[in-house]
């Protein structure tokens, strides 16, 4: 089968592979056939040289996967043979069958200390079969659109940080980057009925953002972010910011109004000053998030209800192409690359 591997810093290819065998894995995994799955910022990261995340070189990566289930080992029971399914494709201590970390004891499981994760640490969705333990595997509809079930794995993470904003109905809102992630924290403020305002270098992005529907889009290679932010809030600031790039705390304790609340979910090595005085005396509050817990079956309940239907900004293509795809996203042509390896 064709697979989409991390070869070496630097370096995604896609080459053949031999399909995955249930001998290889204890017996309460499956074997699935994969039927999209998304290209994620993380896997951009893997493949920068030098890496700006760590995988092991000759992974198949691919996290963001929606399959179905092609066979069974003589232990997995949760799943049933084409059953459709998603991956939360980290594996903490009960997926993996080990006695609970002391994290995973305290239930912060995004913290355990066996944290391992299915296209990053082994063999993941960018292939036609992947192997999964079953307790990793959630069902989905069948009626859920196949490209806004790749947005699952995505919206749980950024579900670990929005279901710590407390929202209020006259709220205003900047998110920071028009990635995949930045666009899934607009469309929840949205759903939410605020005005939203994202920001980011690429115009190709901004405007798929603004087909998402987001109210105003601020290239701040071109306009002035606290000029827009000004105009918009009468000069009172936003309330609720998300860093979806990373280092952008400086800027977001610029812009946010008093009691504003920050959710910094981006991750690079960006160092920002901060002007700590500000905060203090606009009293903001400040959270970092890293992957949600217990978010997965929200993220399927708002997918499913429509609450979000994000497929619009999908680039779907053939596994074959992803190379190109993954340029696409780094370039921020596009906001979200799917992969199709059955196609
Ligand atoms: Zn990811
Ligand atoms: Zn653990």
């Amino acid at each position: 089968m064709q697979a989409g591997v991390f070869a070496a810093p630097g370096q995604f290819i896609v080459e053949d592979r031999p399909e995955p065998s249930l001998d290889t894995v204890p017996p309460d995994w499956v074997k699935l056939e994969v039927d999209a799955c998304g290209v994620c910022g993380t896997d951009l990261q893997i493949v920068k040289d030098p890496p700006g995340h760590p995988a092991d070189p000759g992974v198949v990566l691919g996290h963001e996967l929606a399959a179905h289930v092609v066979e069974l080992g003589a232990a997995a029971t949760s799943v049933r043979e084409g059953d459709r399914v998603v991956l939360a494709p980290n594996l903490y201590c009960r997926e993996q069958n080990l006695e609970p970390c002391p994290q995973c004891l305290r239930g912060r499981t995004n913290h355990c200390a066996n944290f391992h994760t299915i296209g990053i640490h082994r063999d993941g969705g960018f292939a036609r079969y992947v192997l999964a333990p079953d307790k990793a595997l959630l069902p989905i509809a069948p009626d859920l659109p196949l490209g806004d079930a790749v947005w699952i794995e995505p919206l749980s993470c950024v579900l670990g940080g929005f279901n710590q904003f407390e929202v209020n109905d006259t709220d205003t809102a900047l998110v920071i980057g028009a990635g995949p992630i930045g666009v899934l924290h607009a469309l929840m403020l949205k759903s939410r009925g605020l005005s939203v305002i994202v920001a980011d270098l690429a115009d190709t992005r901004l405007e798929q953002v603004r087909n998402a529907g987001v109210d105003r889009t601020v290239n701040v290679q071109v306009e002035s972010l606290a000029a827009v932010v000004d105009e918009v809030t009468d000069a009172r600031g936003v309330d609720l910011i998300v860093d979806a790039v990373g280092g952008q705390l400086g800027t977001a304790v610029d812009l946010a109004a008093m009691m504003g609340q920050i959710c910094c979910f981006g991750l690079n090595s960006l160092i920002p000053t901060v002007n700590q005085s500000r905060l203090t005396e606009h009293e903001l509050r400040i959270f970092g998030t890293f992957v949600g817990v217990g978010t997965f079956l929200q993220a399927i309940q708002l997918l499913e209800d429509g609450m979000l239907q994000p497929s619009g900004l999908n680039l779907t293509m053939p596994l074959a192409d992803l190379p190109e795809g993954l340029d696409l996203c780094r370039t921020g042509a596009a906001v979200k690359v799917v992969a199709t390896p059955g196609s």
